[in-house]
C-alpha cells in the first residue's frame, strides 16, 4: 500500500479554503480528576463519596470500570445530566457495569471483515475508525473494544489493537477493489460484492477531528468515487458547539467541489433530554401550539445542517436499559426530531459486548417498547424500524405475536419474527426470515437456539464466535 497521497489540484483548492478552530469542550477525562476533587465544585457532585468509594476500589482489578470503557465527559453534556437520570446513566461509572463480564470482544466479529487497517468492508459500504474517541463516552458503548484500546484477535489468529484508518491506504484500497468490480462485470470475483460506493467515517466520533481533517476524508473519499459519505457522530448531543459557521463553510465547500457526491449525518441522540429544553419542574417546554423547544445550542447545530437541503440527517439509537427503554420519551424524541427534518432511521437492541447484559433490554421489551412508542405517530414519524446486528448482518425484529400460530408446535407463547436486512458479506440473504418461539428474558440470539421454529435466514446455523470472558467474583467490593 502507498505511504503518500498527494491531493488532486481540485482538492488542494478546496482544502486551502478550510478553517479549524480549536475548541473548548471542558471535557474531565477519567475517573481520577473525580477521584483527587480536581473537577469544579458542582461536577464533583456528579458521584457520591460512597460512590467514589465503591469506583476506587475496583481500580487495577479485573473489575476496573475504566478498563472496560474510560470515562470521559463534556461539560455540556455534564449540565444536561445533572437533570437527568437517563442522560446520567449514559456516562456515569458505575460498579453494577462490571459485575458480569460476558460477552464478545468483538462484537459482529467485525475483523473478519477488515481488509486494511481501519476499514471494516460490508455490504457495499465501508466503515472506517478515524478515530479512537468521542467528546464524551457512553456506558454501553459497542465500541468499548476500540476506545479502551484493547487487544483483540484477528482472523488469522495474531492479537493486536484495533488501527485507525490512513487516506492513503483506504484510497488504494478502493481504487483497487472497485476497478477489480468493474474488470468483472460488476461483481469482484472472489468476494462477490459490488462496487465500493458509500463509506461510513466512524470511531469514535468523526466529529472530534478538525475541520482540515475532517476536510482531508471528504475530499479524498470524493475523489476516490465514492458516492455517498456518512459521518456517525454524538458530537450534537455532547457537543453542539461543533456545529459552527466555519465547519459548515467547509461543508459548503465542499460541496460545491464535489456536488455529485452525497453526505449523511448519521445522529446518535438516544434520549430526548439530550435536545428538548426544560423548564424548571423537568418538564419539556412546549410553546402554544405544543411545540416542543429545543436547547438553544443544539437547536441551531441541528438547523444549520438540515438547512443544507443536499445533507440527509438521520438519528439512530440502541434501546438501553435505564436509559431509554421508555416508550413515551421514544415517542417525543421522534416526533420532535421528524419535526425539525431529522429522519428517525434505526432502533437497535443491545450488542454482546463485553459486560452486556448490564445494558441490554430484552429483545421484546424493546420490540414492545418502540412499537409503543409509535402508537399515535404519524407514518413518517415512524420510519425506524427494531433492529439486532447478528454475526450475518443487521436483522430487523419485525414482530412479536401474544397468540400461537395455529399447528406450529413450539409458539405456544406466541412468536419472535425476524428478518435479515443487510448480509455483511453480500446480498443474497436478503429478506429471508427466521421465527423462533418467545423467550421474554432473551437479552442476545443465543437465548432463542432452543426454540428455533423456522430459520431460512441461518441465524441459528452460522460459525459463532463465543469469546467469552468470565470475571471471577472479587470480595473488596462492598456494593455488590
Ligand atoms: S458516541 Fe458512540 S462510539 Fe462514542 S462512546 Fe458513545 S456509543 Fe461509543
Amino acid at each position: 500500500m502507498p505511504e503518500k497521497y498527494t491531493p488532486t489540484e481540485r482538492e488542494q483548492a478546496f482544502l486551502d479554503t478550510v478553517e479549524s478552530p480549536k475548541y473548548q469542550r471542558e471535557i474531565v477525562n477519567g475517573l481520577k480528576p473525580f477521584f483527587n476533587e480536581k473537577v469544579d465544585e458542582e461536577m464533583q457532585s456528579f458521584y457520591t463519596e460512597g460512590e467514589i468509594t465503591a469506583l476506587k476500589v475496583l481500580q487495577g482489578t479485573n473489575r476496573d470500570v475504566e478498563h472496560r470503557m474510560p470515562v470521559k465527559l463534556t461539560k455540556h453534556y455534564f449540565n444536561i445530566a445533572k437533570n437527568s437520570e437517563a442522560i446520567m446513566n449514559i456516562v456515569k461509572a458505575k460498579p453494577e457495569e462490571t459485575a458480569d463480564l460476558v460477552g464478545s470482544e468483538d462484537p459482529g466479529y467485525q475483523m473478519d471483515y477488515s481488509p486494511v487497517e481501519g476499514l471494516l468492508h460490508k455490504y457495499e459500504m465501508g466503515l472506517m475508525y478515524v478515530i479512537s474517541t468521542c467528546s464524551s463516552h457512553c456506558r454501553f458503548c459497542y465500541r468499548e473494544e476500540l476506545i479502551a484500546r484493547k487487544e483483540v484477535e484477528r482472523h488469522d489468529g495474531t492479537v493486536a489493537k484495533k488501527g485507525l484508518a490512513q487516506i492513503p491506504d483506504i484510497v488504494a484500497y478502493i481504487h483497487k477493489h472497485n476497478k477489480e468490480v468493474a474488470d468483472n462485470g460488476g461483481i469482484h470475483p472472489e468476494s462477490g460484492r459490488e462496487k465500493l460506493r458509500e463509506i461510513l467515517l466512524s470511531g469514535g466520533d468523526a466529529m472530534v477531528l478538525n475541520n482540515k481533517k475532517l476536510a482531508e476524508w471528504l475530499a479524498a473519499l470524493a475523489e476516490a468515487g465514492i458516492e455517498s459519505i456518512r459521518v456517525g457522530t454524538k458530537e450534537m448531543a455532547f457537543f453542539p458547539e461543533r456545529f459552527d459557521d466555519a465547519l459548515l463553510t467547509m461543508l459548503d465547500n465542499w460541496h460545491a467541489t464535489y456536488p455529485e457526491v452525497g453526505l449523511r449525518y448519521m445522529l446518535h441522540f438516544n434520549h430526548p433530554d439530550e435536545f428538548l429544553a426544560k423548564d424548571e419542574d423537568g418538564n419539556y417546554i412546549q410553546d402554544e401550539s405544543g411545540i416542543y423547544k429545543w436547547i438553544p445550542e443544539t437547536d441551531k447545530a441541528m438547523k444549520g445542517l438540515v438547512s443544507r437541503g443536499w445533507i440527509s440527517v438521520e438519528n439512530q439509537s440502541p434501546i438501553i436499559k435505564g436509559i431509554n427503554d421508555d416508550s413515551d420519551k421514544l415517542r417525543i424524541m421522534q416526533r420532535a426530531l421528524k419535526r425539525v427534518g431529522a429522519e428517525n432511521h434505526y432502533f437497535f437492541c443491545g450488542r454482546d459486548i463485553i459486560a452486556h447484559r448490564a445494558f441490554n433490554v430484552p429483545i421484546e421489551d424493546a420490540w414492545n417498547i418502540l412499537n409503543d412508542s409509535q402508537k399515535g405517530l404519524s407514518g413518517v414519524e415512524t420510519h425506524a424500524r427494531l433492529s439486532i446486528t447478528h454475526y450475518l448482518g443487521k436483522t430487523e425484529v419485525a414482530a412479536v405475536t401474544n397468540e400461537p400460530i395455529p399447528g406450529l408446535p413450539g409458539s405456544e407463547n406466541g412468536v419472535v419474527i425476524m428478518k435479515l436486512l443487510r448480509n455483511a458479506a453480500g446480498a443474497e440473504l436478503r429478506g429471508k426470515v427466521c421465527i423462533v418461539g418467545r423467550n421474554p428474558d432473551a437479552i442476545w440470539f443465543d437465548d432463542y437456539e432452543d426454540r428455533v421454529l423456522f430459520d431460512e435466514a441461518g441465524l441459528y446455523n452460522y460459525d459463532r464466535v463465543r469469546e467469552v470472558v468470565e470475571a471471577p467474583p472479587i470480595n473488596q467490593c462492598g456494593q455488590c
